[in-house]
């Protein structure tokens, strides 16, 4: 084997990807990039079953927005196409017939009926497995219990069988996780998997070894809930007679709610109202209200960023990393063993540092395309001096509308509790007397500004006693940007308009006509 580090990301379509899904994908093509290896997405689709209309896509749109570039796969081509399970259909069953042959597999004939028969004595016997195993085969109708006639017979007439792994009856298997180091499991606790099934398609575990073996792949990364099958893989390696040119394996730790207790699921998500997918979802009625990252107004930066932080470490206090970055400080050694719990939190704290740091003009061009969707007029410069204004005050993309929505149409409620405060007989005065002085001038934050304080010592108040209350006659709230910034992207005339308007507003709020 050449020493090239070849990984693959194995997703079957059978519905939307999740988070989970994302992290493995992100964590395999850190580990094949850092090594300057190769990433590789097979899209195991051998259980026709389970198959959803969409997920395949689903799956490749949301690496392409994180940025994961596919080296090899069913768009990419390859060395080792086809890269879909369904197409490589005809090349598992030989594998099988080698097993069968060398006595390693074998035909089995039950039905479903005799299966659950069989499972039903197990319990009423209070049997510790009550599956097809070393112990129970030799009950059962299979090629280990007949006569190879009768066999040979069964098989020539079509009748339905699958082809079982023949687990060997009293041996440890081991294998050696580059996460969780050495992990012991005793066949008596495994079981006859199926390998090929009665429709002639092969099983998850045959496919995969099979294709993980012809694709010399050379580290399976995959999340933790695959670990229980790696004895099963590491026993078809040695069957197959490539035990030496076996993977290496690293099972990654599950991620777990928010309080630690179980594994992130659909109903968390749903509950608490945060995203658990990287993009939407809207395949199945069921799944119509599933949120995705990037309509959240996530960047994808930021998410990837989030998601290789959960579960994985840098060993330093940095925690901003760019994917070049992360390929740059990726390690398999520091991915924890203990589950990571997922943190809404961190994840919206990092959206907020990615926007903070990205250049103004590409804030507004985000701004634009909301814009435009929502059919609401704003130039270039507008939307550069807006971007500007609320980098630092919004925690995802929507909110450069939704928070700057004064810019786009005069406020219609007013914050009560500061007109209270202070809508005082001074603040009117001030307000006209600026109106005055500001009337059909183009004027700069800085003009603004001066006027606002000459406007205020011609009525022998300071400019901080009415401040808040023009920031509310502007925009509505009592919090925000600079006003005199605001102000300048208004232009004089709304400003004037604006102010006009609150004037009336405050003066019937406080019946002080
Ligand atoms: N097809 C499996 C999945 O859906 C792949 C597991 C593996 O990586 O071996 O996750």
């Amino acid at each position: 084997m050449s020493n090239e580090v070849r990984v693959r990301f194995a997703p079957s379509p059978t519905g939307v990807l999740h988070i989970g899904g994302v992290r493995t994908a992100l964590y395999n093509y850190l580990f094949a990039k850092k090594h300057g290896g190769k990433f590789i997405l097979r899209i195991e689709d051998t259980d026709q079953s389970r198959f959803v209309e969409g997920a395949e896509k689903y799956i490749k749109d949301s690496l392409a927005w994180c940025g994961i570039e596919i080296d090899e796969g069913t768009d990419q081509g390859g060395d080792y196409a086809p890269y879909k399970q369904s197409e490589r259909k005809n090349l598992y069953a030989k594998y099988a017939q080698q097993m069968i042959d060398e006595g390693t597999a074998y035909y089995a004939f039950d039905t479903a009926e005799e299966l659950d028969e069989m499972r039903e004595t197990l319990k009423a016997a209070k049997a510790n497995s009550l599956n097809y195993n070393s112990i129970t085969r030799n009950t059962m109708k299979n090629s280990l219990t007949l006569p190879a006639e009768e066999v040979q017979k069964r098989l020539d007439s079509g009748e339905p069988y699958v082809i079982r792994i023949k687990v060997p009856a009293k041996e440890d298997i081991r294998l050696n996780d580059m996460i969780r180091g050495w992990v012991n499991v005793h066949t008596s606790t495994m079981d006859d998997k199926v390998l090929m099934k009665s429709d002639g398609m092969p099983t998850y575990h045959l496919a995969n070894v099979v294709d993980d073996y012809l694709m010399k792949i050379t580290h399976v990364i995959r999340g933790e809930e695959w670990l229980p099958s790696a004895p099963l893989h590491v026993l078809l390696y040695r069957y197959l007679g490539w035990g030496k040119d076996m993977p290496k394996f690293a099972h990654l730790p599950l991620l777990l709610k928010p309080d630690g207790n179980g594994k992130l699921s659909k109903r968390d998500a749903a509950k608490n109202g945060f995203p658990i997918f990287p993009m939407e979802w809207k395949v199945t009625e069921e799944d119509a209200s599933l949120k995705g990252f990037k309509e959240e107004g996530y960047l994808s930066q930021a998410f990837v960023n989030f998601l290789a932080l959960l579960g994985w470490n840098p060993g330093t206090e940095n925690e901003i990393f760019s994917l070049n970055e992360l390929v740059e400080a990726f390690t398999i050694e520091r991915i924890s063993k203990a589950g990571a719990k997922f943190d809404i939190d961190k994840a919206i704290w990092f959206n907020q540092q990615y926007i903070r740091k990205m250049q103004p003009s590409d804030l507004a061009t985000l701004l634009s395309n909301q814009t435009k969707a929502a059919s609401i007029s704003c130039d270039d410069s507008k939307a550069l001096a807006i971007a500007e204004l609320l980098q630092e005050r919004i925690d995802f993309i929507p909110d450069l509308l939704s928070k700057g929505q004064y810019f786009f149409s005069a406020p219609t409620e007013y914050v009560d509790k500061v007109i209270r405060k202070k809508w005082k007989g001074e603040a009117k005065a001030v307000f006209s007397t600026f109106v005055g002085k500001i009337a059909h001038q183009k004027l700069k934050a800085e003009d603004f500004q001066t006027t606002l304080e000459q406007s205020a010592a011609e009525n022998d108040t300071k400019v901080g006693m009415v401040m808040q209350i023009l920031r509310v006659a502007i925009t509505g709230e009592a919090g925000g940007p600079d006003l005199m910034k605001i102000m300048e992207v208004l232009g004089t005339n709304e400003v004037t308009d604006r102010i006009k308007k609150a004037t009336n507003a405050f003066d019937q709020a406080t019946n002080n006509e």
